[in-house]
């Protein structure tokens, strides 16, 4: 199965990319953890990368594409893949399509999950990390038992900068705005498959489960 996976942040893509690769034995291809790794390594496509990153900006085409035409020709992509991160633009799109036709192949789903604005603003904001030992919790969904207070050490807990509303909310936009062209582009296609993500994580995979049911 030739599979791309997309949300916004905070939808639990991560989590799902997990199971999907545990349940169904797809290479799981996240250029940002690519290129995260290339950084580490300090290699030079992670210093080409790595300025990009730093500056919020995407990574040029040409490279990223490049990485992505590599690790599909390897053979543990032979059965298929799992995309995540990439395409983040309809050029990026374009190339993908050329390079699987190439390799005489073709997606067989784009899944999407898809959590409300007001859900991803709770789940984002709510990270709460303690000063003392960098345990994190979430106000909501996983919280100390006293408010402000670290269980394990009894430290002060705090919100991160890249939490605070604001930040959060413009991150929203901007990849609300990226990921709009794709999501039009692909359904047109026909192969966007729109998962609701505001479920809890199991009904999420169950949904995933279903859809590639279809596709084996
Ligand atoms: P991510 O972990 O997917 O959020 O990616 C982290 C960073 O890596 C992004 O902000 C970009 O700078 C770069 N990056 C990841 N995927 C791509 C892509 N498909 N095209 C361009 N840049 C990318």
């Amino acid at each position: 199965m030739n599979l791309i996976l997309m949300g916004l942040p905070g939808a639990g893509k991560g989590t799902q990319a997990e199971r999907i690769v545990q349940e169904y034995g797809l290479p799981h291809i996240s250029t940002g953890d690519m290129f995260r790794a290339a950084i580490k390594e300090g290699t030079e496509l992670g210093n080409e990368a790595g300025s990009y990153m730093d500056a919020g900006q995407l990574v040029p085409d040409e490279v990223t594409v490049g990485i992505v035409r590599e690790r599909l020709a390897k053979d543990d992509c032979q059965k298929g893949f799992l995309l995540d991160g990439f395409p983040r633009t309809v050029s990026q799109a374009e190339s993908l399509d050329r390079l699987l036709a190439n390799l005489d192949r073709r997606l067989d789903a784009v899944l999407h999950i898809n959590v409300d604005k007001n859900q991803l603003m709770e789940r984002l904001t709510g990270r709460r990390i303690c000063r003392q030992c960098g345990a994190t919790y979430h106000v909501t969904f996983n919280p100390p038992q006293e408010a402000g207070v670290c269980d394990k050490c009894n430290g002060e807990l705090y919100q991160r900068d890249d939490d605070q509303e604001e930040t959060v909310k413009s991150r929203l936009d901007v990849n609300i705005e990226q990921q709009e062209p794709l999501l039009n582009l692909y359904e047109e296609k026909g192969i966007l498959k729109t998962i609701d993500g505001n479920q809890d994580i199991n009904d999420v995979f169950a949904s995933v489960e279903s859809i590639l049911g279809g596709i084996k």
